[in-house]
């Protein structure tokens, strides 16, 4: 550290070139992130200083978050549904599953994922001493339901499904999960991180949340498609004793109780989620919803013209394309300046539309990759 602090004008020069290396989100096509609401970076400032892990101190702000859980509870299926804003998706998973461990109680748990799941599952295993199986997929990339069944034995807790996967942004069959999960008695967990602010206002409805009877939390993150600020999750459980595993005892602050994994934690993005939610009501996410969806059909329109597909006709703002000599192509995207990302298996390029796309960089970049591809 410097001995003698900078003046302000010399440490705001330092943030600005700092600042000045990051990339703008014009060109990113590789991102689940985006530029937050402009509503959402107000509320976030004016509750800087706010902390929820001690909130007997910021009644406030705990107020606008059960408010949050409630809009999120609507939106999801269960107005009554309970939970917290967490630190992403990753905290939510963890936290899931932990619920499922402890109330669950067996010697070597383990869940049961599609092998489409995000790697916070990974992460989940580690740190929570529980196996992670792996199940494969359908030929549309959704988790083959039998497969599942087959992998369940009596050590299993709980059924993972997702809406909105990372790489595909397909939708898993949850009815049948949810059958499953019912007639095995085990947990139901559906990430929706980054579906969970699109599928419901996409114009095709999908059985996917709370409404589907079997489902016993969900994941839904409002710093991705939310347009909130980071850091926003969103851990939700149709029943309250889904969060007292997770209590522990908290003798020096201004609650008796904490259910969170993260201590300390941001009031500014809770404000910043209510904020936005309730600026933008259905009708401003379904704007928001309609318009990546139309860039991304202009997208694989266009790259239809010359002959590159995607592997599934998009659920969502996230496309899969297979293009040839993909690496290369990729390579030569980049030194245009675009950030694209690929899938695993089978290997594609990955695209996400979000909200900071317009139409005139969707057309700029079907050029670019035309060009890429014949060079
Ligand atoms: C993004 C994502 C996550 C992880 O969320 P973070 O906010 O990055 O922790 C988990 N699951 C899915 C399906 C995701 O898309």
């Amino acid at each position: 550290m410097n001995q003698k602090g900078l003046s302000e004008k010399e440490v705001l020069a330092l943030l600005k070139s700092a600042r000045q290396k990051d990339t703008s989100y014009e060109k990113v096509l590789s991102a689940m992130c985006t530029r937050p609401h402009p509503i959402a970076m107000k509320a976030h400032m004016d509750f800087l200083e706010s902390n929820l892990g001690d909130s007997g101190l910021f009644s406030g702000t705990k107020e606008l978050e059960e408010k949050v859980i409630n809009i999120m509870g609507g939106l999801l299926g269960d107005p009554d549904a309970c939970g917290y804003i967490t630190t992403g998706g990753t905290e939510s998973n963890i936290q899931a599953l932990r619920t499922a461990r402890n109330l669950a109680n067996k010697k070597r748990p383990n869940v049961i994922v599609p092998v489409s799941a995000h790697f916070s599952f990974d992460k989940t295993a580690d740190l929570l001493g529980i196996k992670i199986i792996k199940a494969g997929l359908d030929n549309e990339f959704k988790v083959d339901v039998s497969a599942v069944e087959n992998l369940i034995d009596d050590n299993t807790i709980a059924l993972v499904g997702i809406a909105g996967s990372t790489e595909f942004g397909q939708i898993d069959p949850i009815n049948d999960l949810a059958g499953l999960a019912m007639s095995r008695d085990v947990f139901l967990h559906i990430d929706a991180a980054f579906g969970g602010f699109i599928i419901p206002f996409l114009g095709k409805k999908y059985d996917f949340d709370f409404s589907v009877r079997g489902v016993t939390s969900i994941t839904a993150d409002p710093h991705k498609m939310g347009m909130s600020t980071i850091p926003a999750g969103g851990l939700l459980f149709r029943e309250e004793a889904c969060l007292f595993p997770l209590e522990i005892d908290t003798p020096y602050l201004t609650i008796r109780k904490q259910h969170s994994l993260a201590g300390t934690r941001s009031g500014g993005a809770v404000a910043a989620a209510y904020a936005v939610m309730t600026h933008l009501g259905r009708e401003g996410y379904t704007r928001i919803v309609d318009r990546c969806m139309r860039m991304t059909k202009r997208l694989v329109d266009g790259a239809g013209e010359f002959g590159v597909t995607p592997l599934i006709d998009p659920v969502m703002n996230i496309v899969a394309l297979s293009v040839p000599d993909l690496d290369k192509v990729r390579k030569r995207l980049r030194e245009k300046g675009w950030f694209t990302s690929i899938t695993r298996d089978p290997k594609a390029m990955r695209l996400i539309i979000m909200p900071h796309m317009s139409e005139g960089s969707i057309d700029r970049f079907v050029s670019d990759l035309g060009e890429c591809i014949r060079e």
